[in-house]
């Protein structure tokens, strides 16, 4: 049975001593989040993750979610026990806007306890992280009305959300979306499609849920350039605000699929449902990006999430399996072998989780402080600066941190041999439950050209420019003992530039040189972005070289700059490479 620590000292040296975020303390929220409460909060937090969840996941994967002849869906034994928790805990809307109910916590120490939820049970904090989502859009896009009626209960997790884009012809090409919507006389619209692969589209959680649906009016015109947003509540609401008549929305199936059983993916039928639209007609992506954008972070952080806790039961694994001897000479000659740790190649994968976990959750945390700044500070240019560094880092979290962090639940697996294949253990699961990381919220490859494709390009790059500005700065100014690390991050940080150039020189001849490129690109900005993430831990650790396990800092930076950023210049050679040989065949020659 796998275990799990939540890592409460990581995110406190994160946040303290390398993003020192006692200094945003103008911000709303932040003084109110004291070292003290924040170290309550995570450590709270940790011991619900840790009792609560944790034994919950085997659970749910095992038993899964079912549905029942009348369209209803239960979840599996213990989820909705541990969902109450979760709403009485007030973790769902801990860092939803106070005028609406919620704590108004900094989003930099919500993101680390999402981390937690997600290593610790990925399947159940699945339900709450998606009434985040439609909180975002109906924040950003809904009406006084439509905000007063849904928000409250949304971030207090009584009532579950869901995002419905997906249809069986269509994930990621929005433009061929068929579901209608049809006006009528009381300003309302009915809502007729099928949605699939829907995440918690039913379940027994919650008294309501409330869906947020793209749906195409009708006479709206054809491709993404006509879709709208609707909200589709379960239950409609009565003039009190509360759930009464049932909608004509229903669950028709629950996928059987490879992981995260203990959420429920529904097909969704709407029959005429009743929904009302939020945002401008014609003009849905717009708040589904809001939506989505929150969700790509949190997927991001899921695929960090089960990286780190495939690696504590690796560890834990390398420590107490027997077998052969250290090629240096036996290391425990007692024992009638060697823990396998003591092996260079079990090193090499422990090192490479290791070295990802660290960089990636300050990677993370940087990147939320950036959306605190983004949404609440009284300075235009501040909140500018800080958005673009979210909208060119969303795609880089989401694509780079789940590629990396399924890879890790395989190295993790591999620890364990064959034991690892074994469910009992519990690290097939893992590999299982991160592969979908990859793939929804918009699957990596076109993560990849969003960034490739929009974010670099936009606002004339102004993103990217200030990425570039920061990075080189901070290599600048450098104290020479930092030389073990800033060389290497220097000479990545030519070659992305080399990358970007390369772009803006060869693409406009010939677009397949971008596409066969961005994935990269991507995985070339994301080791650049680690390395710098290593740069400033490495700096915080030698400040502070007289707590314990600062100086496996240094060597654990060490090792990402060498045996890990390398990489880069392979990432290179195949982006410079260009389209040709990629796209040489004829389709029918495969
Ligand atoms: C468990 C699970 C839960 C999900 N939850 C939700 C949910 O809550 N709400 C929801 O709306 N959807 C959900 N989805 C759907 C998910 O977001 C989509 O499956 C995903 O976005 C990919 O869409 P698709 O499956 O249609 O693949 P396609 O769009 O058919 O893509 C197939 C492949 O082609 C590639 N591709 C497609 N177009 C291009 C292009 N232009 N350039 C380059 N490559 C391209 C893709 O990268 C992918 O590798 C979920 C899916 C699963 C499996």
């Amino acid at each position: 049975m796998p275990t799990y620590r939540a890592p409460v000292d990581e995110v406190m040296f994160l946040l303290r001593d390398v993003f020192h975020v006692e200094r945003y303390n103008n911000l709303p929220g932040f003084a109110e989040a004291s070292p003290d409460i924040v170290e309550a909060v995570l450590a709270e937090a940790a011991k619900f993750c840790e009792d609560v969840l944790t034994p919950l996941n085997r659970v749910g994967d095992k038993e899964g979610c079912r549905r029942h002849a009348d369209g209803s869906v239960t979840t599996p034994p213990g989820f909705k026990d541990a969902y109450r928790k979760l709403v009485d805990g007030g973790w769902v809307g801990a860092s939803a806007p106070t005028e609406f109910g919620g704590q108004g916590l900094p989003t930099v120490l919500t993101q680390a306890v999402r981390e937690f939820l997600y290593s610790s049970n990925m399947a159940f904090a699945m339900y709450s992280s998606l009434a985040l989502g439609a909180v975002a859009a109906i924040y950003n896009h809904g009406s006084a009305e439509q905000k007063a009626r849904y928000l409250p209960k949304l971030i207090s997790g009584e009532w579950a959300g869901t995002m419905n884009l997906t249809e069986p012809q269509c994930g990621t090409d929005l433009g061929q979306l068929r579901c209608r919507a049809t006006p009528q006389p009381d300003g309302s619209y009915k809502v007729t499609g099928t949605k699939i692969f829907i995440s918690a589209g039913e379940h027994d959680l919650t008294d309501n849920i409330i869906h947020l649906v793209l749906a195409r009016i009708d006479g709206a015109p054809a491709g993404t350039k006509g879709i709208s947003l609707f909200i589709v509540p379960k239950f409609l609401l009565t003039a009190d605000g509360v759930p009464g008549e049932r909608n004509a929305v229903s669950c028709g199936s629950i996928e059987e699929k490879m992981g995260i059983h203990g959420n429920a993916t529904c097909a969704m039928n709407y029959d005429g449902a009743t929904g009302w639209l939020t945002g401008e007609k014609h003009r849905g992506l717009y708040p589904m990006f809001t939506m989505m954008n929150t969700a790509r972070l949190s997927v991001g952080v899921q695929g960090l999430a089960q990286s780190e806790v495939a690696y504590q039961n690796a560890v834990a694994y390398a420590k107490d399996r027997l077998a052969g001897r250290a090629p240096s000479g036996a290391k425990f000659p007692q024992k009638p072998a060697d823990p396998i740790i003591v092996h260079p190649d079990v090193r090499r994968m422990l090192m490479t989780m290791r070295a990802f976990n660290e960089a990636a959750r300050a990677l993370v945390l940087w990147t939320a402080l950036k959306g605190d700044i983004a949404r609440r500070s009284t300075d235009a240019k501040e909140r500018e600066a800080a958005d673009d560094h979210m909208g060119l880092m969303t795609p880089v979290i989401k694509g780079v941190l789940t590629d990396q962090g399924f890879a890790n639940t395989v190295a993790a697996q591999q620890i364990f041999g064959g034991h690892g294949y074994i469910a009992e253990h519990g690290m097939e699961q893992f590999v299982r439950d991160a592969r979908i990381t990859m793939i929804f919220e918009g699957a990596n490859g076109i993560q990849a050209l969003d960034l490739v494709g929009r974010k670099l390009p936009k606002d004339g790059g102004r993103a990217l420019q200030a990425f570039f500005a920061e990075v080189s700065g901070y290599i600048k100014e450098a104290d020479a003992a930092m030389a073990p690390y800033v060389k290497p991050l220097g000479k990545a940080l030519g070659e992305l530039r080399e990358a970007t150039l390369w772009f803006a020189q060869n693409a406009p001849g010939n677009p397949d040189n971008v596409g066969a490129g961005a994935s990269d690109y991507m995985q070339l900005f994301g080791l650049v972005a680690l390395g710098y993430m290593w740069c400033r831990i490495v700096d915080a650790a030698k400040a502070n070289s007289a707590t314990a396990g600062m100086d496996d800092k240094l060597v654990t930076g060490r090792f990402f700059m060498e045996r890990m950023l390398p990489a880069t210049a392979t990432h290179l050679a195949r982006i410079k490479a260009g389209a040709e040989t990629t796209m040489a065949l004829p389709a029918d020659a495969f």
